[in-house]
């Protein structure tokens, strides 16, 4: 098993080793480079590499466009409230009903996402619904071609249910707020 500097290695690269076998080294602090998810073995997706001091010294993203989607939303979710996350994506779609009447997908991702305001506001507790968003697959099938800002809301708003789901199995039901 052989170690390698990071610092020399592209990202790709990099994969490759460690899909051989290697370990890799940071070459900043000289930590094992470890992978995304940390658990993985090879024959399941390898979603990056990174060093596990600090992300500065060595990060390398091997994802295909969905998971980066769904990084950028992690990253979008959690730079604002999740709460205020629901107002924006619910705000600009009531406004985008003036340009797109009787748009089937907006009218669904209307609904949910005044189910899910109401159940970040605490107005009501019915978490069975939560499985139902798929606000995620409207905005990758029908939101990006038209309005990428608001395809991004609504994966940032996915970020939320996955938090509201996670609350309800934990039973901390207004963690939220
Ligand atoms: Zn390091």
């Amino acid at each position: 098993m052989a170690i390698f500097l990071t610092a020399k290695l592209a990202g790709v690269e990099a994969a490759k080793l460690i899909r051989q076998g290697n370990s890799l080294q940071c070459s900043v602090c000289s930590s094992i480079i470890v992978t995304v998810p940390a658990n993985w073995v090879e024959g399941k997706p390898l979603h990056g590499l990174q060093c596990p001091t600090d992300q500065k010294h060595f990060l390398v993203h091997l994802d295909n466009a969905s998971a980066m989607k769904e990084m950028r939303a992690r990253m979008r979710a959690r730079e604002n409230k999740p709460l205020q996350t629901l107002e924006i994506a619910h705000n600009r779609a009531e406004h985008m009903v003036e340009v797109y009447k009787d748009f089937q997908p907006l009218e669904s991702v209307r609904v949910q996402l005044k189910y899910l305001l109401g159940l970040a506001k605490n107005e009501h507790a019915d978490y069975s619904r939560l499985k139902d968003i798929i606000v995620g697959v409207y905005a990758a099938r029908e939101f990006e071609a038209i309005d990428i800002e608001f395809a991004k809301m609504l994966y940032a708003v996915e970020e939320v249910v996955a938090e509201l789901r996670r609350n309800a199995n934990d039973g901390h039901v207004s963690s939220l707020i």
